[in-house]
């Protein structure tokens, strides 16, 4: 996107001059997929496909915000009354809404108002991470315009808050921590537990990710998604009884075997079982990065994406026609769905020389599959939330 046409398109909605131009990017996910509520790990990487921001600072104390991707009016609220109930009209505004009032909370000096014109080419609600973008742009730009001593994990940290609090959606750290620490050609491989992280090249040679979109909102996801982590807390605790753990990230597959049995509760024990074997996956799938192993990486791609489908029932006919169809094209090292699931995106590591044919033959089998297109995206790893 270009930033003088981003500046004049916020030039036509305000009257106080812009001052900075943000960038924040989305997020895939090469595999770790509900790990990070669990305590777990995961191997996310931001993505060229984000949300700009153009920030104007305001005299007074009001607030205007525009969305460029979202029909109607500017929303307009006064800085110091923030932490008021959800807006449930105009609902993109709460992501906004969460992080200034957890930042006012805990740092002083943001004391006037400011405009900010925000247009995305991230399709929003397609897995790929659009509300801890915004999330983050936001963080950021009170960081940097405000200059307030917070760290990227921290403002990460009030990302997840705003989800878990502001929106109802019991989420991990994972969409934040990508969007905001993601570095140019890596992905991040994090424990979740800790939020102890390494950057790994993703070095794919002849490789590249494809980023497979349904264009089905995941509309069910939220409340299909709470409930999974309500699941995993329940199985928890009935492992606890006998194991010392504080979560079932810190399980590996024969333990959890062993003790399974405490669960007593099919759907419990295959959430659980998920839980536990995507962690191990995540694990050794790192290590066959490390070790140039893609086809390894690329197996247990696919096997994420099975236990998606059987153990964590998260998937959904799309997202099935798009890793299944992806897995008989030549080619292909792996493919799996990614994000929450019930819609939204996938992704597949295929050779750059069959990546054309690759997009005409999944596209095709998706549309006869489901009755409209997927949209195919080349995935650019970018750096984190910042100025541009
Ligand atoms: P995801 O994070 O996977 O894209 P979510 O459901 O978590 O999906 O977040 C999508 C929501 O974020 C949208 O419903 C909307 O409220 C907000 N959103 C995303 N992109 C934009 C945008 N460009 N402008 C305004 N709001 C947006
Ligand atoms: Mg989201």
């Amino acid at each position: 996107m270009n930033k003088e046409e981003l500046l004049k398109k916020y030039e036509a909605t305000s009257n106080e001059k812009a001052k900075d131009v943000f960038f924040s990017p989305g997020r895939i996910n090469v595999i770790g997929e509900h790990t990070d509520y669990n305590g777990g790990h995961v191997f996310p990487a931001a993505i060229s496909l984000g949300v700009y921001g153009v920030y104007g600072p305001r005299d007074d104390k009001k607030v205007r915000l525009y969305s460029g991707n979202v029909d109607g009016d500017i929303v307009e609220f006064d800085i110091d009354d923030t932490n008021v109930e959800k807006d449930e009209d105009r609902f993109w505004a709460n992501y906004f809404k969460g992080m200034i009032t957890y930042l006012r909370e805990k740092y002083d000096g943001i004391d006037h108002g400011f405009n900010l014109y925000i247009e995305a080419n991230l399709p929003s609600g397609s897995g790929l991470s659009s509300s801890a973008a915004i999330e983050m742009l936001m963080g950021i730009i009170l960081k940097d315009e405000f200059n307030l001593d917070v760290d990227r994990v921290s403002l990460a940290k009030m990302g997840q808050r705003t989800e878990n609090e502001f929106i109802g959606l019991n989420s991990g750290i994972m969409d934040q921590f990508a969007c905001i620490m993601g570095k140019k050609d890596s992905a991040i491989f994090l424990d979740c537990n800790t939020l102890k992280y390494e950057y790994l090249p993703l070095a794919l040679g002849d490789y590249e990710i494809i980023i497979m979109a349904t264009n089905n909102p995941h509309t069910l996801a939220d409340s299909a998604y709470n409930d999974r982590v309500a699941e995993c807390g329940r199985a928890l605790k009935k492992l606890q009884q006998k194991l010392d753990i504080k979560a079932l990230g810190e399980l590996d597959n024969d333990t959890f075997d062993e003790y399974s049995y405490l669960i007593n509760d099919e759907t419990e024990i295959k959430r659980a079982r998920h839980a536990v074997s995507e962690n191990q996956r995540t694990l050794r799938a790192t290590q066959a990065m490390k070790d140039g192993d893609l086809e390894k990486l690329g197996r247990l791609i696919n096997a994420s994406h099975e236990s998606l489908h059987y153990d964590y029932e998260v998937t959904g006919k799309e997202l099935d026609t798009l890793a299944e169809a992806s897995w008989k094209q030549p080619g292909v090292l792996g493919a799996r769905m990614i994000g929450g699931g019930f819609g939204g995106s996938a992704i597949a590591i295929v050779k750059k020389s069959e990546a054309e044919n690759f997009k005409k033959n999944v596209g095709k089998i998706y549309r006869d599959a489901v009755g409209y297109d997927a949209s195919f995206y080349d995935a650019e790893i970018v750096d984190g939330t910042k100025r541009i």
